[in-house]
């Protein structure tokens, strides 16, 4: 049975990839913050054959130990603070968990690397490592100038998997560009869209309150994101991976779509602008070149904008009613 450890097992991406690797056959570990958050969690998306470990990423003797105990042949690093918007109200707290905690998960895996144990590590990049960057749409090869703190904590591990991928270790990179499904909790503006166009739709009025509606972001879907995890760990090299959908929409497009699939055309009038919501430094127009991920890992996405956002909606049409 393959052995396999993911961080941030309960997050988005954490829950889409156990149930894929539970199904897989694997026996999957994972790395949690609270043990008794995990255990709910466990029960809600039935995936109590996974063993957690509690173990805050902020802590690297800890985060070293647990590698070691578990020794994977797979790590998924998906744990960390992981909203721009978090991290400007906790800086600091971003990158001792989101960039020296990926340090941490590099260097377990360099000393079980080094102790005969080869491990394939996989970091979740981001986009946000390009901040305001020159070239559209970005690739593997953009100039990594972060406008954010959590873009500066990406940035540092980043670059980090990069000098550990010199020493021998196997880290590969996925250049994740804004993935979404109906696990996105409330605090990211899709689905923060998505649940107040079903209650607006529902209660037959209402408002939504939002900052800038001009953002741009290139906006995929998430089983597809972790698609492209496991390609890239199991690739026969290490290597970066932009993994995008080539396309970008802005907000006010998200918000458009959004309550259209749920039958409101006259979408302006349930938008008010709200200044909190406008973030510090924004990032320059988001699009990703996936042409590598495609051409060497045959990865492509699965849906279109129009049918992410139509899911998202049709959930959350379905819890409130
Ligand atoms: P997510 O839902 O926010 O999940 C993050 C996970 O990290 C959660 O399980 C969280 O546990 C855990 N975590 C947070 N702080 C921790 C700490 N101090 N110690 C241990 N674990 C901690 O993120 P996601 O959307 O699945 O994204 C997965 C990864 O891809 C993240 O690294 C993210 O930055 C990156 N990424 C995501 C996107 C995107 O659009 N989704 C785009 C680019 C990159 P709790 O829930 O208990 O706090």
């Amino acid at each position: 049975m393959r052995r396999t450890l993911v961080t941030g097992v309960t997050g988005q991406d954490g829950t889409i990839l156990a149930r894929r690797l539970v199904a897989e056959g694997h026996e999957v570990h994972g790395l949690v913050l609270d043990a008794d958050a995990a255990e709910a969690w466990a029960t809600a998306h039935e995936l109590e054959a996974v063993t957690r470990h509690t173990v805050d990423l902020a802590d690297p003797d800890a985060v070293c130990r647990v590698i070691a105990d578990v020794a994977p042949a797979e790590l998924y690093h998906l744990g960390g603070q992981s909203s721009v918007a978090a991290s400007w109200a906790d800086p600091l707290g971003t990158l001792a968990v989101t960039g020296l905690g990926a340090a941490a998960v590099f260097e377990g895996a360099h000393r079980l690397t080094e102790a005969g144990h080869p491990v394939r590590v996989v970091q979740a990049s981001s986009a946000e490592i390009f901040g305001r960057a020159e070239q559209s749409p970005q690739d593997e090869t953009t100039a990594i100038r972060p406008v954010s703190p959590y873009g500066a904590a990406k940035a540092t591990a980043h670059h980090l998997a990069h000098v550990y991928r010199e020493r021998g270790t196997f880290i590969a990179c996925a250049i994740l560009y804004n993935h979404e499904s109906t696990l996105r909790p409330e605090s990211f503006v899709t689905r923060k869209i998505t649940a107040g166009v079903a209650r607006i739709a529902h209660a037959g009025g209402g408002t939504l309150a939002l900052g800038n509606l001009d953002a741009q972001r290139d906006w995929g879907w998430a089983p597809d994101y972790v698609d492209a995890l496991v390609s890239a760990t199991r690739h026969t090299e290490a290597d970066d991976f932009v993994v995008a959908t080539g396309q970008t929409h802005t907000v006010a497009d998200f918000v458009r779509v959004a309550f259209a699939h749920a039958g409101i055309e006259d979408w302006r009038s349930h938008v008010t602008l709200d200044e909190r919501f406008v973030r510090p430094a924004e990032a320059s127009i988001q699009v990703g070149d996936a042409s590598k991920a495609r051409r060497v890992l045959g990865w492509a996405p699965t849906l279109t904008f129009e049918q992410i956002v139509g899911r998202m909606v049709d959930h959350d049409l379905a819890i409130i009613g």
